[in-house]
């Protein structure tokens, strides 16, 4: 707590409001669930300082390096210079700028050959882009069937719309079928992630998309993990899976892999316009700096050229190292070929335990207990980026295989014991 706690304590004890909070508090820390926020004093690079630390980071989704890339960061302050620094009104008002337009341009045409007539949407970020699509295309009058892994920020939108709303269980297409089947409602909407961002996992996409084709439901896919990093051009699990369909629309952020912040829609051009005229997440904000869209344009540059070819490659021989190195006795390596690699130790306090000691040793790793995952999979999220050394990631490897064989080897003795 902070250094004046005495004094939010005798606060506290005047307001039965402040109580119930402290009380509350306290029993997140008793369950180890209390988030401690870290301060990172350095650029957002694979190593990094923070709260005054060298650390060699493996947490954030920063999955091709471009948050720290020279071109990227010289067209965020040319951005600045030609545009200043904030965009002053909503999009509908005098906010959307040329900056903007180009941007939504230029996805739209980036897109295109896994979007029936592209159109793009640029939001100031992907949780609010997810609350937009879903409350624009299902209502009251609509039921939405929703993946039982989705992101909170899917589900947040979920339950702003008010639709007739099913949980489906994790990638079970034949139990959606069944819930399709017998839906009453005219308007139909099913939410997916694409890469479950706490697994690594990905949907199946095409009999998913077959499915919403099959009993006419718009298919909602949440590409976060995917943007920039699958597909051979980077168009995403869209491209991954060659797909296109008018029932399809597509989220992708622009904070991860793409570096900047930010996130769009791309989406058949009548959806795009609905989204304009309907979506309230994206009419009653202000726009998202110019200059972001601006510097946006060079990572979509990058992403869909030959150095973003090179990006992925590399990646992707990064992944493979890891999961083939890692050698555990005690912990378990989730199944996962994207750069999301869990390893899933358990209980909250033993998964801290170890993830604090990776953080003695200069590895940052992702912390995730629940409510993020399942109670009892408390797991270290590993993220792998092209921004990593093949050394880095042996050094992680070598790391987390004896912590986990010291573990094992403790849980032994115990057991004897
Ligand atoms: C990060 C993330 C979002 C939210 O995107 P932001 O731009 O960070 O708001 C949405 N969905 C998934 C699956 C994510 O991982």
């Amino acid at each position: 707590m902070s250094g004046n706690s005495s004094n939010l304590h005798v606060a506290a004890a005047r307001m039965p409001l402040l109580q119930s909070l402290q009380d509350e508090l306290a029993e997140l820390e008793q369950q180890h669930l209390i988030r401690r926020r870290r301060t990172v004093d350095s650029v957002q690079g694979a190593s990094l300082q923070a709260d005054g630390k060298d650390l060699l980071a493996f947490c954030s989704n920063d999955y091709l390096g471009l948050a720290t890339h020279p071109l990227v960061v010289q067209a965020l302050q040319k951005g600045a210079s030609l545009y200043g620094a904030g965009s002053g009104a909503s999009h509908l008002i005098s906010g959307h700028s040329r900056a903007h337009m180009a941007l939504e341009e230029r996805l739209a045409e980036f897109m295109a050959p896994n979007v029936e007539q592209a159109r793009a949407l640029y939001f100031c970020t992907g949780y609010m882009a997810n609350q937009a699509i879903i409350t624009a295309l299902a209502g009251k009058d609509a039921a939405v069937f929703s993946e039982e892994l989705n992101h909170a920020s899917l589900i947040d939108g979920v339950r702003l719309s008010r639709a007739a709303t099913q949980v489906f269980p994790h990638k079970d297409y034949a139990a959606l079928e069944q819930m399709l089947k017998v839906c009453s409602h005219k308007k139909r909407v099913v939410v997916t992630d694409s890469v479950f961002s706490m697994d690594g996992n990905i949907a199946d996409l095409p009999p998913l998309l077959a499915l919403c084709e099959k009993y006419d439901a718009w298919l909602i896919v949440d590409d976060a993990h995917g943007f920039g990093v699958l597909g051979e051009h980077g168009r995403g699990v869209l491209e991954h899976f060659n797909m296109k369909s008018p029932n399809l629309v597509y989220m992708g952020t622009l904070g991860k892999a793409a570096g900047v912040g930010g996130a769009f829609v791309a989406a058949h051009e009548t959806v795009i316009e609905w989204l304009i005229q309907k979506a309230r997440a994206y009419i009653y904000t202000t726009a998202a700096a110019p200059a972001l869209a601006h510097a946006l344009l060079t990572s979509i540059d990058i992403i869909s050229g030959a150095e973003g070819q090179e990006r992925r490659a590399h990646l992707n021989k990064l992944i493979r190292m890891f999961s083939h190195s890692l050698n555990l006795q005690l912990w378990q390596l989730m199944p996962s070929v994207t750069a999301v690699q869990p390893v899933v130790i358990g209980e909250n306090a033993a998964m801290l335990n170890i993830a604090g000691n990776l953080l003695e040793q200069g590895y940052w790793v992702g912390a995730i207990r629940p409510p993020t995952v399942p109670l009892g999979t408390a797991r270290l999220r590993v993220t792998l980026s092209a921004a990593h050394t093949e050394l880095q990631v042996h050094q992680l490897t070598q790391a987390i295989n004896r912590l986990d064989q010291m573990s094992y080897v403790a849980q032994c003795f115990a057991e004897v014991a």
